[in-house]
């Protein structure tokens, strides 16, 4: 069955801009307290070009959400998520297994890894993202496991030391937060899990 696009879009955009104040404040201990607010105006980018990203087939409609995001998110974060949609948008095919969306997941993360010459255990985003498209290529994921992944693994950030991103100007002092990409990750995972379980 093909993804239901625009719930997809819809629940991902409500929770994104729900969660701004809280990733703001993640990003106000370690970074520039802009986190939530890029991600906000990002979403609600897409929301407003959302009419031409659903008249597109599915792999278009992902390049475009990713386009929109490098283009209005800004930071470090918009070319990283931009990139993320554009490459999943390469590599899904119209009628999804989850282990199709993990292996083009991980070419999404081998992509952010090369644009943001980070790895995991930096600190970033990457940090949610990679684990989750190896548990989903896996092939032993349900929706449960995957949400709980993405919980520990942004929980898994609190006590790393950055070493990628604006986080990683602190050195040791940005020990003791949870990264707001790995926490916005989060979010977009579990969001995406509760809409194909049918829980939102
Ligand atoms: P900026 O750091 O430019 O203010 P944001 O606050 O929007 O941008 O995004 C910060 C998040 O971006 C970090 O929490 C981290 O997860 C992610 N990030 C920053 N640099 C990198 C990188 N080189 N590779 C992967 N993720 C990164
Ligand atoms: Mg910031």
């Amino acid at each position: 069955m093909a993804p239901p696009l625009k719930p997809l879009l819809d629940t991902l955009s409500a929770r994104i801009v729900a969660a701004a104040e809280e990733l703001t404040e993640l990003d106000s201990a370690i970074g520039d307290a802009d986190h939530g607010l890029n991600m906000k105006r990002g979403f609600e980018a897409v929301q407003a070009e959302k009419a031409n990203i659903l008249a597109k087939p599915m792999g278009e409609a992902l390049k475009g959400v990713g386009m929109t995001l490098v283009m209005k998110v800004g930071g470090a974060s918009g070319p990283l998520y931009g990139t993320l949609f554009m490459t999943l948008g390469k590599d899904l095919p119209e009628n999804p297994t989850p282990a199709d969306l993990g292996r083009a997941l991980s070419a999404a993360v081998v992509a952010l890894k090369a644009r943001g010459k980070a790895e995991v255990g930096n600190k970033t985003m990457l940090d949610v993202l990679a684990p989750v498209a190896a548990h989903l290529e896996s092939g032993s994921a349900t929706f449960d496991s995957v949400r709980a992944l993405a919980a520990e693994s942004a929980q898994a950030t609190i006590p790393m030391k950055a070493i990628r991103g604006r986080a990683s100007f602190l050195g040791e002092r940005s020990i003791g937060h949870m990264d707001p990409g790995a926490r916005s990750s989060q979010i977009m995972i579990t969001a995406v899990c509760d809409v194909l379980e049918g829980k939102s």
